[in-house]
């Protein structure tokens, strides 16, 4: 009898890919957004211009949130 062994692996990987938006202020794909989630922060940073901005955030905030909330304080 061909036995199949039902093998579920679930992995969990959780690959950490850099996410990188467009920076208002010198226009380069170069804002990361590191999320502090313990503390609710999170950190902005251009790796083109050295634009550097703590924005506050949410629990469960992704950081396409920290993003908006960045170029709606920005641009105010
Ligand atoms: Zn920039």
């Amino acid at each position: 009898m061909g036995r199949k062994k039902k093998r579920v692996v679930i992995k969990r990987v959780k690959p950490k890919l850099p996410e990188f938006f467009l920076c208002p202020r010198c226009g380069s794909q170069t804002i990361q957004v590191e999320l502090n989630r313990k503390e609710l922060f999170a950190v902005i940073k251009c790796g083109s211009c050295g634009l550097k901005e703590e924005i506050k955030i949410s629990r469960g905030s992704q950081p396409v949130d920290a993003y908006a909330k960045f170029i709606d304080e920005y641009s105010s």
